[in-house]
């Protein structure tokens, strides 16, 4: 009985395996395949912000369940013994491929993010083409408002959304791309710009280490004014919340900056970086970065 069980999970696995691979070959090439059929480069560049890390993990589980199944047809002989080495061997190769899956989510969570980063700002920044057949050219900061609405310079502004506007100089054809920006800001529900940030907080309830506590979040939208407030739930005292930025910061204004890159260090060790093309962004950046960290202090500190 335990022998007959036993060969028909040898082929089981076998059969298994074999589909598995395939399967996670295929993920990978359909991967490829949809990225190389798009032909506009912010069409490739939302693909792969959007899928390229999901696809690939996909792709792994498939890998890392047929290296399972195939582990569990080793050691045969063995196996016919007793039925005790066969949960043995299930238990030992199923640690083994947990692992695979571990280590590569690691992998994608600490060291992808900044190969994709380069890919991406390839797309980004990658000389687009008009219909007309002549190379655009990107405009600056300061050059780009003329081209944006009052909304979309508002969703600038807090940094919610970045626009790139591309301009074809000869036909004066335009290309607005939109990106997300480098700090969040919520939709707004009347205007429909993400211009929504948090005016406000005061607390009803402060939280304890023991209890929750409660407070009340007032949203104003930063383009239309529409204002908005939320009953919201304080979650119970942890320590360590504390993280303050210099006061002001003073860059040596020069025409000849390219870019100004900011990287800011949080005490849990986590760490984010930002470029701009104008210390004037930058500065602007930071005093909207200050704020958004200020109105969470209140949260911490009462
Ligand atoms: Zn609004």
């Amino acid at each position: 009985m335990y022998l007959k069980f036993l060969n028909i999970w040898n082929n089981t696995m076998i059969i298994g395996t074999i589909l598995l691979v395939i399967a996670s070959v295929l993920v990978l090439i359909y991967n490829k395949v949809r990225l190389s059929s798009l032909k506009e480069p912010k069409s490739k560049y939302d693909y792969l912000s959007e899928n390229d890390v999901r696809m690939q993990m996909i792709s792994i589980w498939l890998f890392a369940i047929a290296v399972l199944f195939i582990l569990n047809t080793t050691y045969k002989k063995t196996m016919e013994v007793h039925y005790v080495w066969f949960m043995v061997r299930f238990f030992i190769t199923f640690c083994i491929s947990t692992l695979i899956v571990y280590i590569s989510y690691l992998l994608y969570k600490y060291s992808y993010p900044s190969t994709l980063d380069k890919k991406l700002k390839v797309l980004r920044y990658k000389p687009r083409v008009s219909s007309s057949g002549n190379v655009m050219r990107l405009l600056t900061e300061e050059e780009e408002d003329v081209h944006l609405d009052e909304g979309m310079q508002a969703e600038e502004d807090v940094f919610s959304v970045d626009y790139d506007v591309w301009v074809d100089e000869e036909s004066g054809e335009v290309k607005i791309e939109k990106y997300a920006g480098r700090l969040e800001a919520n939709r707004c529900n009347t205007c429909g710009f993400y211009t929504m940030k948090l005016k406000k907080e005061e607390i009803i309830e402060p939280s304890s280490e023991l209890n929750d506590g409660e407070m009340i979040q007032s949203w104003e939208c930063g383009y239309c004014g529409a204002k908005r407030s939320k009953q919201i739930k304080i979650a119970k005292m942890e320590k360590g919340h504390e993280f303050k930025l210099p006061e002001k910061m003073h860059f040596k204004g020069s025409k000849r900056v390219e870019t100004v890159k900011v990287e800011i260090f949080l005490e849990d060790g986590s760490s984010s970086s930002y470029e701009f093309q104008s210390t004037d962004q930058s500065s602007k950046f930071l005093e909207k970065y200050q704020h958004d960290i200020e109105t969470e202090n209140e949260l911490f500190n009462g």
